[in-house]
């Protein structure tokens, strides 16, 4: 790479100032000012004097400003990357195992739900032995069994598979009548700036009708899933109040969690719920939260350690034991 007024022979300094000089650009520029005086991009408007100010020093013969130069580089590369997502902000997702752990059988875990509450006041999941089907709301833990019932875990309990996070409900809209599980998907997609992110997602409101299933408490020498949901029990609420409650996960993420929307319900009661294979909406509204960072903890179990977390077929795994056609 050569700098703007071509010239070469120059020692590793002049080089890589050099460098600098082809590099910024006026985004990179308001960059460098940003970082100089600490501010945000609201700064553009009173720097541009300081801007070029600093443009001539650097183009300069400026002995000692190596060290500050590269740190303000550091911050242009960092600046450029990020700067079109940047109203996201971060935020955490925490998951206890993986979807195909489950697939393979590895029902039993090793963190208590008291554990899984410390990392978020949203989510889903199963309980030891898939006993059931997990939402977590506000805080609250509840136990969705297939006779239908839905009760408060105990915090000693433990889960195989979880996903949480302390929801921040940061993208709303409400959702269409009428719509459908795989209509809803779509426009959840339409909704989040990219599916390229995880995104907690929960959806309060009525719902002409909600058909969810119940996974059955397994007994050692546990099936693998799409055996052990051969005996589940489906449900179709109608006419239900509640809260739809889960994650879109981003396809490259498929066998850590479940490509796609995966939900539970709980009627407004709390007194039954399931895993959602489908739903009709009446008058609800969706809110989403984007997760940026994900924190896997992966159990320090013999069965998880010998499973087979990467069948060849896991995505027919995953949708005869998630979706159900
Ligand atoms: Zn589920």
């Amino acid at each position: 790479m050569t700098s703007p007024n071509g010239s070469s022979g120059m020692g590793l300094q002049g080089m890589w100032l050099g460098r600098m000089r082809t590099n910024v650009s006026d985004r990179g520029m308001w960059g460098v000012v940003s970082w100089g005086f600490g501010a945000s991009k609201s700064g553009r408007t009173v720097c541009p004097l300081v801007g070029r100010a600093l443009g001539q020093l650097m183009g300069g013969e400026v002995r000692g400003a190596d060290r500050y130069v590269r740190i303000v580089w550091g911050h242009i590369v960092r600046g450029a990357t990020i700067e079109t997502m940047t109203s996201l902000g971060r935020h955490t997702i925490f998951q206890n195992s993986l979807m195909s752990a489950l697939l393979d059988g590895i029902y039993d875990g090793e963190m208590t739900i008291g554990e899984i509450l410390s990392k978020g006041n949203f989510g889903l999941g199963t309980f030891d032995g898939l006993d059931g089907e997990m939402i977590i709301l506000d805080g609250t833990c509840y136990q969705l069994r297939s006779d239908g019932s839905a009760t408060i875990a105990d915090l000693e309990q433990k889960s195989p598979f979880a996903q949480v996070t302390n929801f921040v409900s940061k993208i709303v809209a409400k959702a269409p009548k009428g719509m459908k599980r795989s209509e809803l998907s779509r426009f959840i997609d339409d909704l989040e700036p990219s599916g390229n992110y995880f995104h907690a997602v929960r959806i309060k409101g009525t719902f002409t009708n909600v058909t969810t299933r119940t996974v059955t408490k397994q007994s050692k020498p546990y099936p693998p899933m799409r055996e052990a949901v051969g005996d589940d029990k489906e449900i179709t609420f109608e006419n239900a109040r509640g809260i739809i409650g889960g994650f879109r996960t981003p396809k490259y993420a498929k066998g850590i969690g479940v490509p796609g929307c995966h939900v539970h319900f709980i009627n407004e009661e709390r007194t039954s719920g399931g895993h959602v294979l489908d739903y009709t909406v009446e008058d609800a509204v969706i809110e989403l939260c984007p997760g940026t960072d994900m924190e896997l903890h992966l159990p320090l179990t013999a069965d998880f350690a010998a499973g087979n977390l990467s069948p060849d077929d896991i995505d027919e795994q995953i949708h005869t034991t998630e979706v159900k056609g």
